[in-house]
Formats: C-alpha cells, sequence, structure tokens
C-alpha cells in the first residue's frame, strides 16, 4: 500500500478490506500499527482524536511514562525511538525503594544486573505523537481519525466494521488498543474483573533543592506510595498515591501548603521542594478481562488490563502485548496460514494473559502489603528477603525492565528484519 491515506468522514461505497484495522491509536495501538505495516501487513487505524503535535517549548507534560528497555526496543522496532530520543527524555540507572518504617532503602543498580538503564521517563504526549509522526508519514497505514467505532460484526470468517462517518471496513482480525473503557471489549461481551482501589494518583513536577541525579525513588507511606521520576532538566515527575479524599484535598490546596505537605512525605530526599507545577489526579483501579481474543478479536493494552502505576507497567504491558501478536501474525503469514485463526489467537491469549495476571497480581499483593500498617512485619519480612537474595531482586528486575524469560523476541533484541526471514 502506498501513500498517505487520511480518510476524513469519507464515505466509501462497499468496504475495503484489510488484513487488519486497530481501533485506537494510544501508545499501544499507534505501536501495533507501525509494526505490523512495517512487516507488510495492510492495516486499518481508526482513532477518535488526533494526538497533540508534541512542542518542547512547551513544559513537560503532566503524564510521563517510565519506558523499561524491553519497551525502548519495540518502539524501535516501530520506527519510534529514534525521534523520541532527539527529544526531552531521561534515562535512570538506579532504583530506589523505601518502606517508611525500614531505615535501608532497597537499591536497584542497572549495572549490577547488566543493564545498560532500567528505563528511561518520557513524556505520553512525546511517545503518541512520535509514533503517529511515523504511521502517517510512512504512508503505510489507513488513517481513519477522526472516526470512531460505531457498529461491530465478527464471525468467524470476517471482521466488519462501520465507522461513525458512515465508513464500512473489514479485516481478517480486529485489534481494540481501545483502553480502559474499550467499546470493542463491551460490543464483545468480554467480562472483566474490577478491583476500585478508593484511591487516586496525583501528578505533578517539582524541582527540589538538588537536582534528581536519573534515580527512580519511590517511598512507600500509609496511604500508598510516593514516586520521584527524574526529568531532563533535574526536576522529577511525581505520582503520589493518597486515598481519594486526601488526594481532592491536595489537589485544591494552594502551592505553599502542597509543598509543605510533599516535603513532609519526601522525608528530605535531594532537600526541601523549591517549586511545582500544575496537578492533576487520575483514580486508580485493577481491571482484568476474562480472555484477550474473542472471534477474529484481539485485545491489548489497556483495553485489556489496568494495573496500579506503583510499578509503572501498564503502557510497557500493552507495548509487549503489541510485539507479542506482531510476532504471532509475522510467523502464521510465513507458514502461510490465516492470521485470524482461533489457534493462534488463543496462544496469544495464552501468552498475554499469563504474563499480565503475573504482573497484576504481584503489583496488587505488593500494593495491599505496603498499603496495611497491620501487616508491617509481614512487609519487612519481605523486604529483608528480596535484599538478601540476588535471584528475588535479578527476577524482579528482569520482569520489570520486560526482558524477563516470556518477554516477545522483539524485546530482547531480535530485529523484525530478522522475523520476516524467518530465521530468529
Ligand atoms: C498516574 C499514572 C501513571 C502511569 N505511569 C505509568 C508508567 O510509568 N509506566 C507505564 O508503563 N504505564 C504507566 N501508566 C499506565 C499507562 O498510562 C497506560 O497503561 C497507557 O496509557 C495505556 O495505553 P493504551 O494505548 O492501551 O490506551 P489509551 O492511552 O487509553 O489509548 C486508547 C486510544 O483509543 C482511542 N479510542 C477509544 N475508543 C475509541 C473508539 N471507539 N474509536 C476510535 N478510537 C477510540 C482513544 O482516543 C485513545 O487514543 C500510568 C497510568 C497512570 C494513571
Amino acid at each position: 500500500m502506498t501513500g498517505r491515506r487520511l480518510h476524513r468522514q469519507s464515505l466509501q461505497p462497499g468496504a475495503r478490506h484489510y488484513d487488519v484495522i486497530i481501533i485506537g491509536a494510544g501508545m499501544v495501538g499507534a505501536t501495533l500499527a507501525s509494526l505490523l505495516a512495517r512487516g507488510g501487513f495492510s492495516i486499518a487505524l481508526v482513532e477518535a482524536m488526533e494526538p497533540r503535535p508534541y512542542d518542547h517549548n512547551i513544559d513537560v507534560g503532566l503524564r510521563v511514562s517510565a519506558v523499561s528497555p524491553g519497551s525502548a526496543a519495540v518502539l524501535d522496532q516501530a520506527g519510534a525511538w529514534k525521534i523520541i530520543s532527539e527529544q526531552r527524555h531521561r534515562p535512570y540507572r538506579r532504583m530506589q525503594v523505601e518502606d517508611g518504617a525500614e531505615l535501608e532503602p532497597l537499591l536497584f543498580d542497572a549495572p549490577a544486573f547488566n543493564l545498560e538503564r532500567l528505563g528511561t521517563i518520557i513524556e505520553n504526549d512525546l511517545v503518541q505523537s512520535s509514533l503517529w509522526r511515523v504511521v502517517t508519514s510512512a504512508g503505510l497505514v489507513d488513517i481513519f481519525c477522526p472516526d470512531q467505532l460505531d457498529q461491530l460484526n465478527c464471525d468467524g470468517k470476517l471482521s466488519r466494521v462501520s465507522l461513525t462517518s458512515g465508513t464500512p471496513i473489514s479485516a481478517d482480525l480486529l485489534v481494540a488498543a481501545d483502553g480502559a473503557a474499550s467499546p470493542v471489549r463491551r460490543a464483545m461481551g468480554i467480562r472483566q474483573d474490577h478491583w476500585v482501589y478508593n484511591q487516586c494518583g496525583l501528578v505533578t513536577v517539582v524541582a527540589k533543592q538538588r537536582p534528581n541525579p536519573g534515580v527512580a525513588w519511590q517511598r512507600f507511606l500509609p496511604g500508598g506510595p510516593l514516586a520521584f521520576l527524574p526529568l531532563a532538566d533535574g526536576r522529577s515527575s511525581i505520582v503520589w498515591t493518597r486515598p481519594t479524599a486526601q488526594a481532592e484535598q491536595l489537589l485544591d490546596m494552594d502551592n505553599s501548603d502542597f509543598i509543605t505537605e510533599l516535603d513532609h512525605a519526601s522525608m528530605g530526599w535531594l532537600g526541601k521542594v523549591e517549586s511545582c507545577g500544575p496537578r492533576a489526579v487520575f483514580p486508580l483501579s485493577m481491571r482484568l478481562s476474562e480472555c484477550y481474543v474473542s472471534k477474529r478479536v484481539v485485545l491489548m493494552g489497556d483495553a485489556a488490563h489496568v494495573v496500579h502505576p506503583l510499578a509503572g507497567q501498564g503502557v510497557n504491558l500493552g507495548l509487549a502485548d503489541a510485539a507479542a501478536l506482531t510476532e504471532l501474525l509475522i510467523h502464521t503469514r510465513l507458514a502461510g496460514g490465516d492470521i485470524g485463526d482461533a489457534r493462534l489467537l488463543r496462544n496469544y491469549d495464552r501468552w498475554r494473559r499469563s504474563e499480565s495476571e503475573l504482573m497484576s497480581y504481584g503489583i496488587h499483593t505488593l500494593r495491599s502489603l505496603f498499603n496495611a500498617d497491620a501487616l508491617t512485619p509481614l512487609r519487612r519480612i519481605g523486604l529483608a528477603a528480596v535484599r538478601r537474595s540476588w535471584t528475588l531482586k535479578d527476577m524482579f528486575l528482569q520482569q520489570a525492565a520486560g526482558l524477563g524469560a516470556n518477554a516477545p523476541k522483539m524485546a530482547t533484541g531480535t530485529a523484525l528484519k530478522t522475523l520476516l526471514q524467518g530465521n530468529d
């Protein structure tokens, strides 16, 4: 497929057919679109709202992500990493975890685990707009934006979609990367377990007396963790988890009262808070879909699973979903198979659901352990065990870095080109 095709309010007679239709061009859907298009698949990408172009003259956005080395490798194969790395970003090589009650912090240093970095802090807007640039400029993807899913009809043979613009399209496979509220998941009647934590994550950007030296710092406090993530200019992006009512109070405070509260909670790490930007809060929950596939439909990213942000894993899991599906579709195509085949979809479901459930329940348990004061002895035993055991630390870190035993090949360095040659 050649030439950039931006379908705005176009009404086609008859349905155009694609290999894959992707609903949602957030960080996950846009990554999948680019990977598959670069792999030779014909792609329709449907997005309700065009991402804002990234502007480095505007101050750091409130939404940032800790992107793992595995995810960076996937974004590289999607063609976005080069664009991202030329803009504002900050790698970090140390992670420091503290329990308010423990004296000694738990340290994870990248070189000790043969890693160049533990992750990179990047603004979500930068990731999304870099991917958008790739998918719109390469001319490989048909983009329907602004447009939305109106009707969906998936049977054993085809996925048929009609968009709110009136455009009908069809594909061998439909991917829902349409976020936590996923209209596709609802339309397919896929059930979810949903834990509402009655907690919010308050986010803002702060400058301390001393610049952040490239450390992702997290202190577990009663009521929820407080995390400082390093930014390119020495400031930190914070995520402060609080019970909902307290988070709203913190949101409404004037700046000097908020800074006093934050100084108290961060207990002098890097000195006092010198300044603080605008604040926002996000309600936190965990959602797990009972199944990630249906007839000729695949769920990925937040449409399939939502995790508490305390381990910074939400988008990392979604990018691994995108890489995993790409790998399975390429294998199937090389073998001359049908990319909507039920067995292939079951493989995706087993692979990605076991990975996400492992991570989600791990984070859920951590959250519960650190949230309840009554469990302090158990928490101490847990922290002491991790501190002493190299194996536990290594396992934890490799998983968080997106390089665990079941990571997709692209995350661990296999090039898309190699997958396409069937030489992996
Ligand atoms: C406070 C906080 C901090 C976080 N920090 C981290 C972190 O450090 N690291 C990390 O890995 N994760 C983090 N996360 C999680 C991460 O932000 C999400 O997992 C990620 O944004 C999900 O991306 P997505 O592409 O799956 O979904 P979304 O970003 O929700 O994208 C869905 C897209 O689908 C579109 N869409 C929806 N419905 C339709 C429709 N009907 N038709 C067309 N388009 C549609 C939407 O417009 C949107 O563009 C954090 C989350 C929070 C709340």
